[in-house]
């Protein structure tokens, strides 16, 4: 193993956010810490490196109560009793700490949590618990000594708590979704994604269902109902996970695998043959994968996202088993999150895009490796049409500009307002940008070199931009690209690379033609298009389209029974856009049972905008108890609704 070398980050340009010294510290300590975990450090730099540890600052986290550069946890050791029948989680939190500062407090978050008492050093203390903020919860403050290695908390989870979802009926779920700061919701944490410690957990739940974390996973159910954990990588609290039902496990290839309820495990293998082709393909572009297995659990079809990248065991939708293994793009989304996001992270929920940016800029590339050019420019087409909407959206509709940033300011908000297609998307184009300018072999070099050097560290937006500057870029290049627009800009910079896909460009040629009358329904091939063509055909469908045309392209092509969710979505929208009322019922199911935020807004939203205000109102009553925490209160938002 080579000998330790520290980050390289410079004094960064104070003109954009306020800063505190206290992730000094915690740089220099992960620094060190991470000497164990990554076996390939670069040789050069390292001097300049050790100059430049002393001037490197961090934003604050105002999404945390926490005061980690005072006293933080390194461990936690969590043992927990899962009670589906009063649907809580009844457990204990050790936790080793250390006292930074030599301070009196330990500041932990809470949100909602019943604590039934806190010990330090094995005794007994009283503790404070300050005043609830919205979004926030509160603050739990634990008097400590300088002396004081351990803290143990008691407690049970709410009713309510927001990052669960217990599903009721023949296939008992329950699973956590703790992204942005829910982790709070369910245990109390230093909840920042600054803050990294290593877990053990042990977690009983009813015998006849499996538990399982995001930690090292059993693959077989016990007849206890007893699972323990180990997750040695420390990880921020956001990637805290836990799903608890009768799932089976089938392993693909030797680091890979697949958990699905019975009902689901066939197609699931089948759908993701293609993970242990992606995952080597992964390495091969950005470095060794460092999480030991990469398994994915399929989750109820309540889950609001598409996917969450709970290390070693990536949480995903039911709704990309398409049987045709068309959907596959998301699991390479997530697992390119092993090295942008849970390897380095975004110090704050400001800095989002250094997560999701730079990961679909590695999802489009695995997908580019494992499946060709062609089809990735199919997809990149289909990121910059969903881009140029919502960014408009949000600039306009919204008449929120400054969410079409890059680096965001999300000061009092729920940093839930941050997940807009602007971190993703933006943040890809930003990425495509600087490849194009600087040419692909140093482009990846230099990505390679970002990941290895920052593994196990938090970054922020201006600390990368210096980076940037330092190892990759020439004034040249500065000039082309053009940061500031790019970054702490409105809108899309009008240098945005240019996308070409010649069977995209002919699905456009092919609706023109057929919205004008000149060519017929036979001339649309639809039975030989991917399912981004078909995607691509339905959402371009213009204004001038009506319920009748509709109705002739079901009746060709019986859209309303495919088995791929984004087809079947984009087609759902525009069927209540242009009152195509044969689709409602399948409308209402859909809503019903899929509780995926990115489906669920757009077909509400739909709904509200065309006067179905009552028929959105009479599915969401319906719907509403099947949702996650994070759906509902963006559709309680949209439809006005309270209870
Ligand atoms: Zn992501």
């Amino acid at each position: 193993m080579l000998p330790c070398r520290l980050c390289t980050f410079k004094t960064p340009t104070p003109n954009h956010m306020k800063y505190t010294n206290y992730l000094l510290l915690f740089a220099l300590t992960f620094a060190l810490a991470s000497c164990g975990q990554t076996e390939e450090k670069p040789k050069e730099h390292s001097d300049k490196n050790k100059m430049k540890i002393a001037n490197m600052k961090l934003a604050s986290d105002a999404h945390s109560y926490s005061k980690p550069e005072d006293a933080v946890v390194k461990h936690l050791d969590w043992d927990a009793v899962v009670d589906f029948d009063q649907k809580i989680i009844s457990a204990t939190a050790n936790y080793k700490i250390e006292n930074v500062s030599g301070t009196d407090v330990i500041i932990f978050d809470v949100n909602h949590l019943n604590l039934m008492e806190v010990r330090v050093e094995g005794e007994l203390t009283e503790f404070h618990i300050g005043p609830d903020k919205k979004y926030l919860g509160q603050p739990l403050e634990v008097p400590i000594t300088a002396d004081s290695k351990t803290v143990s908390i008691k407690y049970e989870t709410s009713k309510g708590a927001e990052a669960l979802l217990w599903v009721d009926g023949d296939e008992p779920f329950l699973f956590t979704q703790s992204q942005a700061i829910l982790a709070r919701t369910w245990i109390p944490c230093q909840d920042s994604p600054g803050v990294r410690y290593s877990y053990n957990a042990r977690v009983k739940v009813p015998s006849n269902l499996m538990a399982l974390m995001s930690a090292e996973n059993p693959q077989e159910k016990n007849a206890t109902g007893e699972y323990t954990f180990k997750m040695e990588q420390p990880i921020p609290s956001y990637l805290m996970a836990l799903a608890v039902g009768n799932v089976e496990f089938r392993a693909i290839g030797e680091q890979a695998g697949v958990y699905a309820i019975p009902s689901l495990i066939e197609a699931a293998e089948y759908e993701f043959q293609e993970m242990d082709d992606m995952l080597l393909a992964a390495e091969e572009l950005y470095g060794k994968y460092v999480w030991g297995r990469y398994d994915l659990l399929i989750l109820p079809p309540a889950f609001p996202f598409g996917g969450m990248e709970n290390p070693r065991l990536t949480f995903a939708t039911p709704t990309i088993i398409a049987g045709d293994r068309s959907l596959v793009a998301l699991v390479a989304h997530e697992l390119a999150h092993s090295w942008s996001g849970n390897l380095v992270t975004n110090s704050t929920w400001d800095d989002f895009w250094l997560n999701e940016g730079f990961t679909v800029y590695f999802e489009q590339r695995i997908m580019e490796a494992v499946y060709g050019r062609e089809h990735s420019e199919m997809l990149a087409k289909l990121t910059k049409q969903e881009l140029i909407a919502e960014e408009e959206d949000i600039r306009v509709t919204q008449n929120m500009p400054n969410d079409t940033k890059l680096k965001l300011d999300l000061l009092g908000r729920n940093p839930d307002d941050g997940l807009t297609a602007i971190p993703y998307n933006k943040g890809y184009f930003f990425l495509r940008l600087m490849e194009e300018t600087v040419g692909r072999d140093k482009f990846d070099a230099f990505l390679k070199a970002y990941f290895t050097e920052h593994s196990f560290q938090v970054m922020d937006t201006d600390n990368f931009l210096a980076y940037l500057n330092d190892r990759l870029l020439t004034d040249e290049d500065r000039a082309a690209i053009d940061i500031d627009a790019w970054v702490f800009g409105v809108g899309i910079p009008a240098n945005i690379p240019n996308v070409e896909s010649d069977r995209l460009e002919r699905v456009d040629s092919v609706l023109t033609e057929w919205v004008a009358g000149n060519a017929k329904i036979s001339d649309i091939k639809w039975a030989s298009w991917e399912y981004q063509e078909k995607y691509r055909f339905i959402s371009e469908l213009p204004e001038s389209v009506s319920a009748a045309q509709m109705a002739e392209l079901d009746a060709a092509f019986e859209i309303l029974k495919t088995g791929n969710n984004e087809v079947l979505f984009a087609w759902l929208e525009k069927s209540i856009r242009k009152d195509y009322k044969a689709a409602y019922p399948r409308v209402e199911s859909f809503l019903v049972s899929v509780g995926r935020r990115k489906f669920l807004t757009p077909l509400y939203r739909a709904m509200k905008e065309t006067g179905k205000l009552d028929m959105a109102k009479a599915i969401y009553v319906k719907a509403r108890p099947h949702y996650h925490a994070v759906a509902v209160g963006t559709m309680d938002e949209l439809l006005d609704y309270s209870e």
